[in-house]
């Protein structure tokens, strides 16, 4: 854990501050699970006995009601696609019902959830711009059951311009999530609702952005444990408060989580201390490590929880999972 070999020429960071992120090596400390320094077979065969032993896939309690989350930030990359879909699937694993809206163009929430996205698929355009029902475009998540997906085409690109001239063009998304007959209370919505809808965002703050911080009242915003990760929080930060102001006063943002951390740096020690200073309590203790199996994970049409359940990845994708369903809405 003290190998600073490979260190960056970051500022020099005080590591005896306290503040600390839960790593996916100190997730062992949850269980017989394994550590950073091991051999690769010995943290193998250490994490295939934790994932065996289950205790971290008890289910929890469900929501009062749907929580919808907007999972933003403008910068490209940071993980806002592999959160969304990752965190989805970890909730169902926890017993929830959960629905990913793909808001991006590039569907890449669709692809890796496995569900059909090419063009003439109806999907977040034809909800968005037609005014079609989300019940009739929902596509199941083959390999994960509990979660349902409404898919982006490249036809979604368009909806940023076309929906300029539309009536109440920033509510689109909120009426139609609204009007799905899942959402609501169990008075409203029944045992079938759904738990939790996570919107993934595109890299803009364009107006799809916008229909999805009116549409949800939580926010989880990812943030790449990087150099320049807090550049560009400012403008996000404003845009929400500007939302707030005007369009949708429950919003607030909830849930930041820490994307791509390498244990093993200072400079993601110092980012992590920074975006703590930021945003306090909203910060997720664990932290998702950077990983060559969540990274492929999309290529085989999965996501890390069914491609390799017991890697450091997706047990911290549960982990955070875990975390936003037991502490509950913060607002
Ligand atoms: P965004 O949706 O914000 O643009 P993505 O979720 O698509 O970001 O992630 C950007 C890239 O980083 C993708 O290639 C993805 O596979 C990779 N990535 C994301 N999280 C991790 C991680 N924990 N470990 C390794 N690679 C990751
Ligand atoms: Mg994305």
């Amino acid at each position: 854990m003290n190998d600073v070999s490979r260190e960056t020429s970051a500022p020099d960071v005080s590591r005896e501050t306290g503040f600390s992120v839960r790593t996916a090596g100190e997730l062992a400390d949850l269980g017989p699970g394994f550590d950073d320094d091991q051999t690769p077979l010995a943290a193998a065969a250490h994490q295939t006995v934790f994932y065996r032993q289950g205790i971290q896939r008890q289910p929890v309690a469900r929501p009062a009601a749907t929580r919808v989350f907007v999972v933003a930030n403008q910068k490209g990359g940071v993980g806002k696609t592999t959160s969304t879909v990752n965190i989805a699937a970890a909730l169902t694993e926890l017993g929830q019902r959960v629905l990913v809206v793909d808001l991006d163009p590039q569907g890449n929430a669709s692809t890796a959830l496995n569900v059909d996205h090419r063009q003439g698929t109806p999907g977040t355009y034809e909800v968005l711009v037609d005014g079609m029902a989300i019940a009739d475009v929902i596509k199941s998540c083959p390999d994960c059951e509990g979660l349902d997906v409404v898919p982006a085409t490249i036809d979604l690109a368009g909806a940023e311009i076309e929906l300029v001239s539309v009536v109440a063009r920033e509510g689109r998304l909120k009426k139609a999530i609204l009007a799905h007959p899942q959402v609501g209370t169990a008075t409203t919505a029944g045992e079938g609702r759904y738990d939790y809808v996570l919107i993934d965002c595109p890299p803009s703050l364009g107006l799809l952005t916008l229909n999805a911080l009116v549409a949800g009242a939580e926010m989880m915003i990812p943030i790449q444990a990087e150099y320049y990760a807090l550049e560009g929080l400012g403008q996000l930060l404003s845009t929400v408060d500007m939302v707030r102001a005007h369009l949708n006063p429950d919003l607030a943002v909830s849930t930041i989580v820490l994307t791509m951390y390498d244990a093993r740096t200072r400079l993601a020690a110092g980012v992590a201390q920074e975006v703590r200073e930021h945003f306090g309590d909203q910060v997720l203790k664990t932290a998702i490590p950077r990983s060559v199996r969540v990274s492929e994970a999309p290529s085989y049409g999965q996501t890390v929880m069914t491609y390799d359940p017991g890697s450091p990845g997706a047990l911290s994708y549960l982990e955070a999972a875990r975390e936003i369903a037991t502490r509950g809405s913060l607002s």
